[in-house]
This record gives C-alpha cells, sequence and structure tokens, in this order.
C-alpha cells in the first residue's frame, strides 16, 4: 500500500516512515504543503497522512485542494493535542480521521490499516478471500490444509503484494499498477519483480490462488478446488 507522509518535523517523519515501512506501507515523504498538494494528485496513493502545521501551505487548505479536485483517497490528519477546532475543521475539510500528537504509532497503524479496508470495500475487521485470512500485526496469512489451519509468514513484498490482491479479489491488476502500490517513489524497481513475488506466493500458497490474465495482470482467485 502507497502512503504519503506529510510531516515537516524531519525526525518524527524519519521514525514513522520506517516504522510504517516495517509494516508494510510504501512511503513517501514530504515536508511542505505545496509538494504535498503536487504528490497526492500525482501518485497513486492508497492512504494519506497529513499534519496540519506545513511550512509553504497549511495542511487543510492542501486537503481541500485535493477534495476540490475530486481526490478521493482516505487522509488521517495530525492535530496538536489542545486544538479540538482543529479536528473540526479538518473533517470538514474533508479528513477520514485525525489524531493528536503525540500518538503511539499501534494506533496510526490500525487506524490506517482500517481506512484503508474501508476505501476498499472490506466491512470485516480482517482481510479474508478464497479461504486465506490475512494477519496485518504478523505478516503472515492463516490457511487451512488437510482439516488444519497452516500459519504461512511471509517476506516484507510478499506481504505487500498479497495484501494488494487480498484487498479486491478477483480484480486484475497489472504488472505496473502492483509495481506502484507495493514500492515507494524512490526504490529501484525492476520489471519482472511483480512475476518474481508472485511465483514465490504461489510457492507458499498453492498455484491457483493466483491466476495470471495474459497481457492484463494478475488477480487473486476466490475459487479455490
Ligand atoms: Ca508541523
Amino acid at each position: 500500500m502507497r502512503l504519503l507522509l506529510v510531516e515537516d518535523d524531519k525526525a518524527l517523519s524519519a521514525d514513522l516512515a520506517k516504522q510504517l515501512g516495517q509494516h508494510g506501507f510504501a512511503v513517501d515523504r514530504v515536508f511542505d504543503g505545496v509538494e504535498a498538494a503536487y504528490m497526492g494528485e500525482n501518485e497513486p496513493y492508497d492512504v494519506i497522512v497529513l499534519d496540519l502545521g506545513l511550512p509553504e501551505m497549511p495542511g487543510i487548505d492542501v486537503l481541500k485542494q485535493w477534495r476540490s479536485k475530486q481526490l478521493a483517497i482516505p487522509v488521517l490528519i495530525l492535530t496538536a493535542r489542545s486544538a479540538w477546532h482543529e479536528k473540526v475543521d479538518g473533517f470538514r475539510a474533508g479528513a477520514d480521521d485525525y489524531l493528536s500528537k503525540p500518538f503511539h504509532v499501534e494506533e496510526l497503524l490500525v487506524r490506517l490499516e482500517a481506512l484503508v479496508r474501508r476505501s476498499k470495500g472490506i466491512t470485516s475487521a480482517h482481510i479474508e478471500a478464497g479461504g486465506l485470512k490475512l494477519d496485518e500485526a504478523t505478516q503472515s496469512v492463516e490457511m487451512s490444509m488437510d482439516n488444519r489451519l497452516e500459519t504461512i509468514t511471509l517476506t516484507g513484498v510478499e506481504f505487500r503484494l498479497l495484501r494488494y490482491l487480498m484487498m479486491q479479489p478477483g480484480h486484475v491488476f497489472s504488472d505496473s499498477h502492483l509495481l506502484e502500490h507495493v514500492y515507494d517513489y524512490d526504490s529501484e524497481k525492476e520489471s519482472n519483480v511483480i512475476e518474481v513475488y508472485i511465483s514465490k506466493l504461489r510457492k507458499k500458497l498453492g498455484k491457483e490462488r493466483i491466476l495470471t490474465r495474459r497481457g492484463q495482470g494478475y488477480l487473486f482467485s476466490v475459487k479455490v478446488r
């Protein structure tokens, strides 16, 4: 999942980016409102964390600009603890959730995961499809094999790719689309990397879980023998 982190406090930004990265988000960082506005409009993010107090352009104006341009990406705003009116203004400008500073990263993570699930139309508290259940906290997947429940651990990239496919089962995603949602802006992207990780996932989960549509891409199949 691609995440845009808009926070001008460099130390906080670096710390958050590291922890979000460890939890399966491909994070791009920006430090002022003008760059935030540009990146939000031009890169395919799944969720955005937006600090309100920013140089160049206030966060609230960035958010208003995005919403006026029909940008529907879920946005969580970061506010000062005492400033209740910032929360009200934030929601009026189109925010989907907020956290007051200081906060625990665990809380940010579960809020972001819930926001993304909701935005993809998932109503349950987990990502489940085709008899597989994804555990976002441990980055593993549960599947029943021979009437037993097996837990399969995933590497970071395997988890990010499988989570993306499982959130919209039956939906065909091209290689380039998957690359854009699994990797951040700055990472080196080998052209066949998605193919390589799809094949790793098939070895772990069985061939029939992820189907190839020639010339179109990949989909997570809910119909498993
Ligand atoms: Ca700030």
